[in-house]
Protein backbone atom coordinates (compact mmCIF):
# COMPACT_ATOMS: atom_id res chain seq x y z
CA UNK A 1 0.00 0.00 0.00
CA UNK A 2 1.02 3.64 -0.50
CA UNK A 3 2.99 5.90 1.66
CA UNK A 4 2.41 9.20 2.60
CA UNK A 5 4.32 10.71 -0.34
CA UNK A 6 5.32 8.39 -2.96
CA UNK A 7 3.42 9.23 -6.15
CA UNK A 8 4.13 7.20 -9.36
CA UNK A 9 6.09 8.62 -11.79
CA UNK A 10 5.93 6.55 -14.63
CA UNK A 11 5.13 3.43 -15.52
CA UNK A 12 2.91 4.49 -18.31
CA UNK A 13 3.02 1.98 -20.53
CA UNK A 14 1.54 -0.77 -18.52
CA UNK A 15 -1.02 2.12 -16.63
CA UNK A 16 -1.67 3.48 -19.79
CA UNK A 17 -3.19 0.54 -21.53
CA UNK A 18 -5.44 0.11 -18.16
CA UNK A 19 -7.05 3.09 -18.53
CA UNK A 20 -6.65 2.68 -22.66
CA UNK A 21 -8.56 -0.36 -22.04
CA UNK A 22 -11.61 0.65 -20.28
CA UNK A 23 -11.98 4.31 -22.48
CA UNK A 24 -12.24 1.46 -25.30
CA UNK A 25 -15.13 -0.59 -23.50
CA UNK A 26 -16.64 3.39 -23.06
CA UNK A 27 -17.09 3.90 -26.80
CA UNK A 28 -18.21 0.62 -27.57
CA UNK A 29 -21.78 2.51 -25.92
CA UNK A 30 -23.40 -0.32 -24.44
CA UNK A 31 -23.80 0.73 -20.81
CA UNK A 32 -26.58 2.94 -20.21
CA UNK A 33 -26.94 6.58 -19.33
CA UNK A 34 -24.85 7.69 -16.07
CA UNK A 35 -27.71 9.13 -14.05
CA UNK A 36 -29.53 5.43 -14.51
CA UNK A 37 -26.89 3.65 -11.97
CA UNK A 38 -26.58 6.81 -10.08
CA UNK A 39 -26.93 5.37 -6.77
CA UNK A 40 -24.30 3.05 -6.91
CA UNK A 41 -21.44 5.20 -7.85
CA UNK A 42 -22.67 8.40 -6.27
CA UNK A 43 -22.42 5.89 -3.24
CA UNK A 44 -19.52 4.41 -4.17
CA UNK A 45 -17.68 7.57 -4.68
CA UNK A 46 -18.46 10.25 -1.92
CA UNK A 47 -15.80 8.63 0.25
CA UNK A 48 -14.11 11.22 3.03
CA UNK A 49 -10.80 12.54 2.02
CA UNK A 50 -8.00 9.75 2.01
CA UNK A 51 -6.12 10.35 4.82
CA UNK A 52 -3.26 7.61 3.46
CA UNK A 53 -3.30 6.38 -0.05
CA UNK A 54 -4.02 3.65 -1.60
CA UNK A 55 -1.70 3.32 -4.55
CA UNK A 56 -2.12 3.87 -8.40
CA UNK A 57 -3.14 0.95 -9.23
CA UNK A 58 -6.16 1.20 -6.99
CA UNK A 59 -6.79 4.96 -8.71
CA UNK A 60 -6.31 3.28 -11.77
CA UNK A 61 -9.17 0.56 -11.08
CA UNK A 62 -11.34 2.96 -10.08
CA UNK A 63 -11.02 5.16 -12.96
CA UNK A 64 -11.87 2.05 -15.08
CA UNK A 65 -14.59 0.14 -13.11
CA UNK A 66 -16.46 3.26 -10.76
CA UNK A 67 -15.93 6.66 -13.42
CA UNK A 68 -15.16 6.30 -16.76
CA UNK A 69 -18.56 3.49 -17.63
CA UNK A 70 -19.98 6.74 -15.55
CA UNK A 71 -19.21 9.22 -18.43
CA UNK A 72 -20.64 11.77 -20.67
CA UNK A 73 -22.75 11.09 -23.62
CA UNK A 74 -21.26 14.23 -25.43
CA UNK A 75 -18.59 11.31 -26.97
CA UNK A 76 -21.54 9.19 -28.36
CA UNK A 77 -22.08 8.79 -32.14
CA UNK A 78 -25.75 10.04 -31.87
CA UNK A 79 -24.86 12.95 -29.66
CA UNK A 80 -25.75 16.34 -31.64
CA UNK A 81 -26.53 18.48 -28.89
CA UNK A 82 -24.54 21.90 -27.95
CA UNK A 83 -21.46 22.44 -30.28
CA UNK A 84 -19.08 19.86 -28.86
CA UNK A 85 -17.76 16.40 -29.11
CA UNK A 86 -15.60 13.76 -27.46
CA UNK A 87 -11.91 13.84 -28.54
CA UNK A 88 -10.73 11.64 -30.93
CA UNK A 89 -7.61 9.36 -30.24
CA UNK A 90 -5.18 11.69 -32.13
CA UNK A 91 -5.89 14.68 -30.06
CA UNK A 92 -6.11 12.56 -26.54
CA UNK A 93 -2.82 11.12 -27.36
CA UNK A 94 -1.18 14.26 -27.96
CA UNK A 95 -2.97 15.66 -24.93
CA UNK A 96 -1.08 12.92 -22.49
CA UNK A 97 2.46 13.06 -24.16
CA UNK A 98 2.27 17.47 -23.98
CA UNK A 99 1.47 17.01 -19.97
CA UNK A 100 4.06 14.16 -19.60
CA UNK A 101 6.74 15.50 -21.92
CA UNK A 102 6.21 19.16 -22.49
CA UNK A 103 3.66 20.47 -19.31
CA UNK A 104 4.34 24.14 -20.33
CA UNK A 105 4.05 25.72 -24.01
CA UNK A 106 7.04 27.66 -23.02
CA UNK A 107 10.76 26.99 -23.44
CA UNK A 108 12.20 25.96 -26.81
CA UNK A 109 10.84 22.49 -26.81
CA UNK A 110 9.39 20.60 -30.32
CA UNK A 111 6.57 21.15 -28.63
CA UNK A 112 6.79 24.93 -28.29
CA UNK A 113 8.00 24.52 -32.03
CA UNK A 114 5.03 23.04 -32.77
CA UNK A 115 2.87 25.72 -31.05
CA UNK A 116 3.45 28.12 -33.88
CA UNK A 117 3.35 25.46 -36.49
CA UNK A 118 0.03 24.56 -36.00
CA UNK A 119 -0.82 27.78 -35.58
CA UNK A 120 -0.24 28.63 -39.01
CA UNK A 121 -1.29 25.44 -40.12
CA UNK A 122 -4.93 26.16 -38.64
CA UNK A 123 -4.53 29.73 -40.18
CA UNK A 124 -4.20 28.20 -43.61
CA UNK A 125 -7.01 25.56 -42.97
CA UNK A 126 -9.80 28.67 -41.93
CA UNK A 127 -8.70 30.75 -45.07
CA UNK A 128 -6.75 33.33 -42.68
CA UNK A 129 -2.84 32.22 -43.74
CA UNK A 130 -1.92 36.11 -43.10
CA UNK A 131 -2.71 36.22 -39.49
CA UNK A 132 -1.05 35.17 -36.42
CA UNK A 133 -2.72 33.63 -33.35
CA UNK A 134 -2.56 32.31 -29.99
CA UNK A 135 -4.16 29.29 -28.12
CA UNK A 136 -6.50 29.77 -25.11
CA UNK A 137 -8.97 27.28 -23.36
CA UNK A 138 -11.91 27.91 -26.11
CA UNK A 139 -13.94 30.38 -27.54
CA UNK A 140 -15.35 31.99 -24.08
CA UNK A 141 -11.10 33.35 -23.96
CA UNK A 142 -10.31 33.11 -27.50
CA UNK A 143 -13.28 36.01 -27.77
CA UNK A 144 -12.13 38.00 -24.58
CA UNK A 145 -8.35 38.02 -26.08
CA UNK A 146 -9.80 39.42 -29.33
CA UNK A 147 -11.68 42.21 -28.29
CA UNK A 148 -9.22 42.77 -25.42
CA UNK A 149 -7.52 43.86 -28.79
CA UNK A 150 -9.88 45.52 -30.31
CA UNK A 151 -10.07 48.19 -27.12
CA UNK A 152 -6.19 48.66 -27.22
CA UNK A 153 -6.69 49.70 -30.63
CA UNK A 154 -9.41 52.04 -30.67
CA UNK A 155 -8.44 53.50 -27.01
CA UNK A 156 -4.80 54.04 -28.52
CA UNK A 157 -6.06 55.77 -31.48
CA UNK A 158 -7.74 58.62 -29.01
CA UNK A 159 -4.28 58.36 -27.01
CA UNK A 160 -4.87 56.00 -23.95
CA UNK A 161 -3.26 52.96 -22.60
CA UNK A 162 -6.33 50.91 -21.76
CA UNK A 163 -4.37 48.19 -20.25
CA UNK A 164 -2.12 50.82 -18.43
CA UNK A 165 -4.75 52.70 -17.43
CA UNK A 166 -8.02 51.82 -17.82
CA UNK A 167 -10.58 53.03 -19.96
CA UNK A 168 -12.12 56.92 -19.56
CA UNK A 169 -15.14 56.80 -21.68
CA UNK A 170 -18.10 54.78 -22.96
CA UNK A 171 -17.26 52.17 -25.97
CA UNK A 172 -19.55 50.55 -28.37
CA UNK A 173 -19.12 46.98 -30.01
CA UNK A 174 -21.88 46.57 -32.43
CA UNK A 175 -22.71 42.63 -32.44
CA UNK A 176 -24.90 40.22 -34.14
CA UNK A 177 -28.39 39.86 -32.35
CA UNK A 178 -27.63 36.09 -32.23
CA UNK A 179 -24.02 36.34 -30.89
CA UNK A 180 -22.63 34.40 -28.63
CA UNK A 181 -22.84 35.85 -25.05
CA UNK A 182 -19.11 35.57 -24.50
CA UNK A 183 -18.67 38.70 -26.45
CA UNK A 184 -21.16 40.30 -23.93
CA UNK A 185 -19.09 38.92 -21.16
CA UNK A 186 -16.16 39.84 -22.78
CA UNK A 187 -17.22 43.26 -22.89
CA UNK A 188 -17.72 42.68 -19.15
CA UNK A 189 -14.57 41.83 -17.95
CA UNK A 190 -12.84 44.25 -20.51
CA UNK A 191 -14.30 47.03 -18.13
CA UNK A 192 -16.36 48.30 -21.00
CA UNK A 193 -19.61 47.12 -19.50
CA UNK A 194 -22.26 44.03 -21.08
CA UNK A 195 -24.16 47.23 -22.23
CA UNK A 196 -21.24 48.43 -24.06
CA UNK A 197 -22.80 45.58 -26.76
CA UNK A 198 -25.21 46.85 -29.09
CA UNK A 199 -27.69 43.74 -30.81
CA UNK A 200 -27.70 44.20 -34.56
CA UNK A 201 -30.90 42.98 -35.68
CA UNK A 202 -30.70 39.82 -37.97
CA UNK A 203 -33.21 39.10 -40.72
CA UNK A 204 -35.34 35.31 -40.67
CA UNK A 205 -32.50 33.23 -41.85
CA UNK A 206 -30.55 34.33 -38.90
CA UNK A 207 -27.81 37.20 -40.48
CA UNK A 208 -27.19 40.12 -39.55
CA UNK A 209 -28.86 42.74 -41.20
CA UNK A 210 -26.31 45.66 -42.41
CA UNK A 211 -28.68 48.22 -42.73
CA UNK A 212 -29.65 47.78 -39.43
CA UNK A 213 -26.16 48.30 -38.45
CA UNK A 214 -25.82 51.28 -40.33
CA UNK A 215 -28.13 53.15 -38.91
CA UNK A 216 -26.69 51.90 -35.19
CA UNK A 217 -23.24 53.20 -36.20
CA UNK A 218 -24.53 56.48 -37.67
CA UNK A 219 -26.80 57.06 -34.35
CA UNK A 220 -23.30 56.20 -32.30
CA UNK A 221 -21.05 58.64 -34.24
CA UNK A 222 -23.73 61.77 -33.38
CA UNK A 223 -23.20 60.82 -29.96
CA UNK A 224 -19.52 60.78 -30.64
CA UNK A 225 -19.37 57.75 -28.83
CA UNK A 226 -15.73 55.30 -29.34
CA UNK A 227 -16.94 52.72 -32.08
CA UNK A 228 -15.05 49.95 -30.88
CA UNK A 229 -15.70 46.83 -32.81
CA UNK A 230 -17.93 44.78 -35.11
CA UNK A 231 -18.51 41.18 -34.14
CA UNK A 232 -20.11 38.53 -36.81
CA UNK A 233 -20.84 35.11 -36.64
CA UNK A 234 -19.09 32.64 -39.19
CA UNK A 235 -21.16 30.27 -38.07
CA UNK A 236 -24.00 31.09 -35.04
CA UNK A 237 -24.23 28.94 -32.52
CA UNK A 238 -28.08 28.32 -32.89
CA UNK A 239 -28.54 27.91 -36.60
CA UNK A 240 -24.73 27.71 -37.99
CA UNK A 241 -26.25 31.24 -40.15
CA UNK A 242 -22.68 32.92 -41.78
CA UNK A 243 -23.76 36.88 -41.24
CA UNK A 244 -22.65 38.59 -44.65
CA UNK A 245 -19.02 38.90 -44.10
CA UNK A 246 -18.07 40.94 -46.81
CA UNK A 247 -20.78 43.59 -46.64
CA UNK A 248 -19.86 44.40 -43.05
CA UNK A 249 -16.25 44.10 -43.66
CA UNK A 250 -17.13 47.17 -46.25
CA UNK A 251 -18.95 49.14 -43.18
CA UNK A 252 -16.20 47.80 -41.00
CA UNK A 253 -13.38 49.57 -43.45
CA UNK A 254 -15.35 52.75 -44.41
CA UNK A 255 -15.95 53.62 -40.29
CA UNK A 256 -12.29 52.09 -39.42
CA UNK A 257 -13.47 50.24 -37.06
CA UNK A 258 -11.91 46.43 -36.00
CA UNK A 259 -14.16 43.90 -37.90
CA UNK A 260 -14.04 40.48 -35.43
CA UNK A 261 -15.22 37.15 -36.68
CA UNK A 262 -16.45 34.27 -34.41
CA UNK A 263 -16.00 31.19 -36.28
CA UNK A 264 -15.69 29.19 -32.69
CA UNK A 265 -17.72 26.49 -34.45
CA UNK A 266 -18.30 27.57 -38.15
CA UNK A 267 -15.05 28.49 -39.41
CA UNK A 268 -13.73 25.22 -40.37
CA UNK A 269 -16.50 24.98 -42.56
CA UNK A 270 -14.63 27.17 -45.36
CA UNK A 271 -13.44 23.93 -46.22
CA UNK A 272 -16.48 22.84 -47.79
CA UNK A 273 -16.21 23.90 -51.49
CA UNK A 274 -20.20 24.61 -52.09
CA UNK A 275 -20.04 27.06 -49.35
CA UNK A 276 -16.76 28.65 -49.23
CA UNK A 277 -18.08 31.78 -51.50
CA UNK A 278 -20.05 32.80 -48.02
CA UNK A 279 -16.63 33.28 -46.46
CA UNK A 280 -15.70 36.24 -48.60
CA UNK A 281 -14.91 39.04 -46.48
CA UNK A 282 -13.38 37.32 -43.87
CA UNK A 283 -9.62 37.87 -45.16
CA UNK A 284 -10.51 41.84 -44.10
CA UNK A 285 -10.97 40.58 -40.51
CA UNK A 286 -8.49 42.12 -37.52
CA UNK A 287 -9.68 39.25 -35.57
CA UNK A 288 -10.53 35.59 -35.43
CA UNK A 289 -11.50 33.04 -33.66
CA UNK A 290 -12.00 29.21 -33.74
CA UNK A 291 -12.97 26.22 -31.56
CA UNK A 292 -10.48 23.29 -32.39
CA UNK A 293 -12.70 21.67 -29.45
CA UNK A 294 -15.66 21.94 -31.67
CA UNK A 295 -15.74 20.94 -35.27
CA UNK A 296 -12.24 19.87 -35.54
CA UNK A 297 -12.38 17.13 -32.73
CA UNK A 298 -9.73 18.45 -29.90
CA UNK A 299 -9.54 17.43 -26.84
CA UNK A 300 -11.98 20.37 -24.85
CA UNK A 301 -10.03 23.03 -23.72
CA UNK A 302 -8.51 24.44 -26.65
CA UNK A 303 -9.97 27.75 -28.93
CA UNK A 304 -7.40 30.36 -31.04
CA UNK A 305 -7.60 33.63 -31.29
CA UNK A 306 -6.11 35.19 -34.95
CA UNK A 307 -5.15 38.76 -35.34
CA UNK A 308 -2.96 41.05 -38.02
CA UNK A 309 -0.75 41.98 -35.69
CA UNK A 310 0.05 39.63 -32.13
CA UNK A 311 1.74 43.14 -31.03
CA UNK A 312 -1.43 44.61 -30.46
CA UNK A 313 -1.78 41.77 -27.99
CA UNK A 314 1.38 41.62 -26.16
CA UNK A 315 0.27 45.56 -25.04
CA UNK A 316 -3.18 44.48 -24.19
CA UNK A 317 -2.70 41.80 -22.52
CA UNK A 318 1.24 41.29 -20.87
CA UNK A 319 1.77 40.33 -17.82
CA UNK A 320 4.40 42.67 -16.98
CA UNK A 321 8.37 41.60 -16.53
CA UNK A 322 9.06 39.40 -14.08
CA UNK A 323 12.60 38.65 -12.39
CA UNK A 324 12.04 34.91 -12.43
CA UNK A 325 10.33 34.93 -16.19
CA UNK A 326 12.15 37.06 -18.22
CA UNK A 327 14.86 37.78 -16.10
CA UNK A 328 16.10 34.71 -16.12
CA UNK A 329 16.70 34.79 -19.22
CA UNK A 330 18.05 38.10 -19.43
CA UNK A 331 20.90 37.17 -16.58
CA UNK A 332 22.49 35.42 -19.81
CA UNK A 333 23.15 38.80 -21.27
CA UNK A 334 22.85 40.66 -24.28
CA UNK A 335 23.15 38.67 -27.62
CA UNK A 336 24.28 35.45 -25.19
CA UNK A 337 24.14 32.18 -27.25
CA UNK A 338 20.94 30.23 -26.67
CA UNK A 339 22.07 26.84 -26.06
CA UNK A 340 19.71 25.09 -24.25
CA UNK A 341 15.90 24.89 -24.37
CA UNK A 342 15.73 27.05 -21.03
CA UNK A 343 17.61 30.03 -22.90
CA UNK A 344 14.65 31.49 -24.26
CA UNK A 345 10.88 31.25 -23.77
CA UNK A 346 10.25 31.38 -27.45
CA UNK A 347 7.47 33.16 -28.51
CA UNK A 348 5.92 35.29 -25.25
CA UNK A 349 1.96 33.50 -25.76
CA UNK A 350 1.65 34.18 -22.10
CA UNK A 351 2.26 38.20 -22.98
CA UNK A 352 -0.64 37.62 -25.65
CA UNK A 353 -3.51 36.16 -23.52
CA UNK A 354 -4.42 35.81 -19.75
CA UNK A 355 -2.46 32.35 -18.95
CA UNK A 356 0.87 32.59 -17.66
CA UNK A 357 0.72 28.39 -17.09
CA UNK A 358 -0.86 26.75 -19.89
CA UNK A 359 -0.45 23.18 -21.52
CA UNK A 360 0.83 22.83 -24.83
CA UNK A 361 -1.99 22.87 -26.77
CA UNK A 362 -0.83 22.46 -30.69
CA UNK A 363 0.70 19.80 -30.30
CA UNK A 364 -3.53 18.47 -30.14
CA UNK A 365 -3.68 20.12 -33.69
CA UNK A 366 -0.71 19.32 -35.18
CA UNK A 367 -1.56 15.38 -34.28
CA UNK A 368 -5.25 16.02 -35.73
CA UNK A 369 -4.16 17.71 -38.93
CA UNK A 370 -0.69 14.85 -39.53
CA UNK A 371 -3.03 12.49 -39.40
CA UNK A 372 -5.99 13.04 -41.97
CA UNK A 373 -4.76 16.11 -43.13
CA UNK A 374 -6.58 18.93 -44.86
CA UNK A 375 -8.70 16.61 -47.13
CA UNK A 376 -10.13 14.94 -43.89
CA UNK A 377 -11.13 17.53 -42.77
CA UNK A 378 -12.86 18.57 -45.64
CA UNK A 379 -14.65 14.90 -45.97
CA UNK A 380 -15.87 15.09 -42.60
CA UNK A 381 -16.90 18.65 -42.68
CA UNK A 382 -18.95 18.05 -45.56
CA UNK A 383 -20.28 14.98 -44.23
CA UNK A 384 -21.61 16.84 -41.34
CA UNK A 385 -23.02 19.35 -43.90
CA UNK A 386 -24.84 16.45 -45.72
CA UNK A 387 -26.61 15.02 -42.49
CA UNK A 388 -28.12 17.95 -41.94
CA UNK A 389 -29.09 18.38 -45.23
CA UNK A 390 -30.54 14.98 -45.53
CA UNK A 391 -32.84 16.34 -42.18
CA UNK A 392 -33.45 19.67 -44.25
CA UNK A 393 -34.24 17.55 -47.20
CA UNK A 394 -36.25 14.76 -45.12
CA UNK A 395 -38.70 17.44 -43.28
CA UNK A 396 -39.30 18.97 -46.47
CA UNK A 397 -40.70 16.20 -47.90
CA UNK A 398 -42.66 14.79 -44.85
CA UNK A 399 -46.13 15.72 -43.34
CA UNK A 400 -45.30 15.13 -40.05
CA UNK A 401 -42.21 17.41 -40.05
CA UNK A 402 -41.37 21.31 -40.72
CA UNK A 403 -38.16 22.85 -41.41
CA UNK A 404 -37.81 25.44 -39.68
CA UNK A 405 -34.39 27.17 -41.31
CA UNK A 406 -32.71 26.26 -44.20
CA UNK A 407 -29.19 24.62 -42.97
CA UNK A 408 -25.82 26.80 -44.13
CA UNK A 409 -23.66 24.47 -42.06
CA UNK A 410 -24.23 21.25 -40.11
CA UNK A 411 -27.25 22.49 -38.15
CA UNK A 412 -30.52 21.78 -39.14
CA UNK A 413 -33.31 23.36 -37.01
CA UNK A 414 -36.50 21.27 -37.68
CA UNK A 415 -39.75 20.12 -35.56
CA UNK A 416 -42.54 17.72 -35.90
CA UNK A 417 -46.08 18.86 -37.15
CA UNK A 418 -49.56 17.35 -36.77
CA UNK A 419 -52.34 18.36 -37.81
CA UNK A 420 -55.20 19.53 -35.06
CA UNK A 421 -52.15 19.96 -32.17
CA UNK A 422 -51.88 23.47 -30.93
CA UNK A 423 -48.89 23.69 -28.68
CA UNK A 424 -46.16 22.33 -31.30
CA UNK A 425 -44.02 23.87 -28.98
CA UNK A 426 -44.93 21.40 -26.33
CA UNK A 427 -44.86 18.29 -28.58
CA UNK A 428 -41.51 18.88 -29.17
CA UNK A 429 -40.31 19.55 -26.38
CA UNK A 430 -42.18 16.27 -25.75
CA UNK A 431 -40.43 14.65 -28.05
CA UNK A 432 -37.48 16.26 -27.09
CA UNK A 433 -37.53 14.43 -24.14
CA UNK A 434 -38.45 11.23 -24.95
CA UNK A 435 -35.23 11.54 -27.24
CA UNK A 436 -33.10 11.93 -24.32
CA UNK A 437 -34.13 9.15 -22.53
CA UNK A 438 -34.08 6.69 -25.23
CA UNK A 439 -30.10 7.75 -25.19
CA UNK A 440 -29.30 7.14 -28.77
CA UNK A 441 -29.74 10.16 -30.89
CA UNK A 442 -28.93 13.39 -28.52
CA UNK A 443 -29.64 16.87 -29.95
CA UNK A 444 -30.71 19.99 -28.35
CA UNK A 445 -33.43 22.34 -28.67
CA UNK A 446 -33.39 26.04 -29.52
CA UNK A 447 -36.14 29.12 -30.67
CA UNK A 448 -36.17 29.96 -34.23
CA UNK A 449 -38.50 32.80 -35.33
CA UNK A 450 -40.61 32.13 -32.18
CA UNK A 451 -40.93 28.35 -32.66
CA UNK A 452 -38.80 25.55 -30.48
CA UNK A 453 -36.79 23.95 -32.81
CA UNK A 454 -35.29 20.30 -32.71
CA UNK A 455 -31.20 20.79 -33.50
CA UNK A 456 -29.06 18.39 -34.07
CA UNK A 457 -25.30 20.01 -34.44
CA UNK A 458 -23.23 17.21 -36.27
CA UNK A 459 -19.81 17.73 -35.28
CA UNK A 460 -18.97 14.62 -34.18
CA UNK A 461 -15.68 12.44 -35.74
CA UNK A 462 -18.04 9.54 -35.06
CA UNK A 463 -20.85 10.71 -36.17
CA UNK A 464 -22.35 9.72 -39.58
CA UNK A 465 -25.47 9.18 -42.20
CA UNK A 466 -27.04 6.94 -40.68
CA UNK A 467 -27.41 8.60 -36.81
CA UNK A 468 -29.02 11.65 -38.90
CA UNK A 469 -31.40 9.22 -40.38
CA UNK A 470 -32.04 7.18 -36.95
CA UNK A 471 -32.71 11.22 -35.41
CA UNK A 472 -35.33 11.79 -38.38
CA UNK A 473 -36.68 8.19 -37.67
CA UNK A 474 -36.80 8.56 -33.93
CA UNK A 475 -38.73 11.75 -34.35
CA UNK A 476 -41.21 10.66 -36.68
CA UNK A 477 -42.35 7.73 -34.17
CA UNK A 478 -41.77 9.39 -31.06
CA UNK A 479 -44.17 12.12 -32.56
CA UNK A 480 -46.69 9.72 -33.66
CA UNK A 481 -46.70 7.86 -30.60
CA UNK A 482 -47.33 11.09 -28.94
CA UNK A 483 -50.31 12.69 -31.25
CA UNK A 484 -52.04 8.87 -31.30
CA UNK A 485 -51.76 8.76 -27.65
CA UNK A 486 -53.33 12.16 -26.64
C1 LIG B 1 -19.10 27.71 -28.55
C2 LIG B 1 -19.02 29.11 -28.95
C3 LIG B 1 -18.35 30.06 -28.18
C4 LIG B 1 -17.78 29.73 -26.83
O1 LIG B 1 -16.76 28.80 -26.94
P1 LIG B 1 -16.29 27.88 -25.73
O2 LIG B 1 -15.20 27.08 -26.35
O3 LIG B 1 -17.48 27.05 -25.33
O4 LIG B 1 -15.82 28.75 -24.64
C5 LIG B 1 -18.24 31.34 -28.68
N1 LIG B 1 -18.78 31.67 -29.88
C6 LIG B 1 -19.46 30.79 -30.64
C7 LIG B 1 -20.03 31.22 -31.95
C8 LIG B 1 -19.61 29.47 -30.20
O5 LIG B 1 -20.29 28.60 -30.95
Amino acid sequence: MNHEEQAETGRLEQLLASVGSALDDYLRFQQPDALVNQSHWKAHLNQPLPQTGEGIDAVVDELASEVIPYGSPVPRPGFCGYITTGATSASALATVAAQIASPQRYLLTAFNEIEEISLQWLAQLCGVPHLQGVYSTGGSVANLIALGGARQAAFERVGIDPARDGIDRPARVYASAECHHTIQRSCGVLGLGRNAVVAIDCDAAGRMRSDALRVAIQRDQQEGLLQMAIVVNAGATNTGAIDPLAEIADIAGEHEIWFHVDGAYGLPGILDERIAHLYQGLERADSVIVDPHKWLGASVGIGATFVRDREVLRRAFTQGEADYLEGTVEALGQGAEIEHSMDSFGIPYFDYGVELSSPSRGIVVWAMLKEIGVEGFRQRIRRHNDMARAIADAARQHENLELLLEPTLSVCCFRYVAAGVDDLDALNQQIFRQLVRENEVLPSTTRVNGKLALRPCWIGARSTMEHAEALVQAVLRIGGELVAGS
